[in-house]
């Protein structure tokens, strides 16, 4: 079983066809998402389904946008274990916008850690440190940066629970390599962003995630089905942590 944990699968051109093809398959997908709204849309869509699991989510980017559905957000998490996309954004240099960011990450994180069950996965773009921050030390819950892009300093210095996710585009690019070699084994899962990541000229597809599995059997020096092994028991470790139902 393959673990996808964040996937934004309603965003493909053709989602029909992608969610169709992924309910025969061995995939266990977190579908993330970018606003309550798209939650509420994502729901009947999914349905009932056991390996797709929508993600209720409010990205950084549109903060300014977004904020006035934070309360929506809050009085969804109960719903669903799965939260994601979430997190700040520091492209921005609007300062007002990166403290509303800040304000409403650490709301939802905060009610997140009350209720001690969810796994998140988490944008940190620029603001790497500030993310890692407000996650804290004794999380209780799974917390996943999705996509890092910090430093080695950071990753060593983080909480020793926190979760890395990398998707095929990292395992491409020589900067992304040498943060991943700095991450402990037990703590990396894998995504594809997609449809935002491309494999080849295509977005990237949760079957992808099979060369991300080839590129840590190389590093850990390990046969692939090993590697895979591995990075499902990361999971469902995690998973375990919270109670999570799995599928088998
Ligand atoms: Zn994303």
């Amino acid at each position: 079983m393959i673990f996808d944990t964040h996937c934004h699968l309603f965003q493909y051109d053709h989602a029909d066809d992608t969610r169709a093809q992924l309910l025969t398959r061995p995939i266990d997908v977190t579908v993330v998402t970018e606003s309550p709204a798209e939650f509420a849309q994502i729901l009947p869509w999914i349905g009932d389904t056991q390996n797709l699991h929508p993600a209720i989510g409010m990205i950084p980017q549109d903060i300014n946008r977004l904020a006035p559905e934070r309360d929506r957000l809050l009085e969804t998490l109960p719903k669903t274990q799965y939260v994601g996309e979430i997190g700040i954004d520091y492209v921005t240099q609007d300062q007002t916008e990166r403290r509303l960011q800040e304000r409403v990450f650490e709301s939802i994180l905060a009610s997140c850690a009350e209720a001690g069950n969810k796994i998140i996965t988490i944008h940190s773009r620029r603001a790497s440190q500030a993310v890692i921050d407000r996650i804290g030390k004794k999380f209780p819950g799974v917390a996943i940066l999705h996509w890092f892009s910090g430093s080695v300093a950071e990753i060593e210095a983080a909480c020793s629970e926190i979760y890395f996710s990398i998707n095929p585009a990292m395992v491409r690019s020589r900067s992304q390599k040498k943060l991943i070699a700095a991450m402990n084994p037990d703590r990396i899962l894998l995504e594809t962003d997609g449809p935002y990541v491309l494999q080849g000229k295509l977005p990237a597809q949760p079957q992808d995630l099979h060369h991300v599995i080839h590129y840590f059997a190389r590093l850990w020096d390990i046969p692939p089905s090993e590697a895979e092994a591995k990075i499902e028991s990361n999971y469902r470790c995690a998973a375990a942590k919270i109670s999570l139902p799995l599928s088998n």
